[in-house]
């Protein structure tokens, strides 16, 4: 039996999202194929998500509108900024309840093999924000790319006249933030260590 080529298409896209092998793209695509009410539902999710969110022009996290909700808090430290490599590391941080800082999203991690340098990265608009900051923290994964990364930026603040610093270690190696539970991240987060000193 040949699959319908509209739930080919629907299992092709849905085999693009992170976490989704083909085998569950086809088991999603035909549920939603059946499921009226709940593929009209998501449509309506769906075109909410893309004409309402974005990102925040300062930070790089997800906005509603220009800024943030990080961005538009006056009452947040505008003198630390975590650097995290996407926007759930962001709410990742926040749920910790431990980071009352700003955030800067690098948009991944360097990775010269597969070709992601310093330039694919929101590391430009970064150091054109560096005025008043006093502490920056790298907060990027604890991988070997997550570490290499860290060690660049940490050079380039320098120069800057920024501290520079990393969660405290008691993370997991080689994990992302994203999967740390936040009692652990919160207390990575309250202690952390200077780079380079
Ligand atoms: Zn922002």
């Amino acid at each position: 039996m040949k699959y319908p080529a509209p739930l080919v298409g629907l299992a092709r896209a849905l085999s693009r999202l992170p976490g989704i092998g083909p085998k569950t793209a086809q088991r999603l695509a035909l549920t939603l194929s059946l499921d009226k009410e709940l593929s009209q539902e998501l449509e309506v999710a769906l075109a909410q998500a893309r004409e309402r969110l974005g990102v925040c022009r300062v930070c790089g996290n997800l906005a509603e509108g220009e800024l943030c909700p990080v961005c538009s808090d006056e009452t947040r430290d505008r003198s630390v900024i975590a650097v995290v490599e996407s926007p759930a590391d962001v709410f990742a941080i926040e749920k910790s309840g431990e980071f009352r800082g700003l955030y800067h999203v690098l948009g991944g991690v360097l990775n010269p093999l597969e070709g992601v340098g310093p330039d694919e990265l929101n590391v430009r608009s970064l150091l054109d924000r560096l005025e008043g900051v006093e502490e920056v923290l790298v907060a990027t994964s604890m991988t070997v790319e997550g570490e290499a990364t860290a060690a660049y930026l940490a050079e380039l603040l320098k120069e800057r006249g920024v501290r520079v610093t990393r969660p405290a270690y008691g993370l997991p190696a080689g994990g992302s933030l994203e999967y740390v539970d936040e009692v652990t991240l919160g207390r990575a987060l309250s202690h952390r260590r200077t780079v380079g000193e």
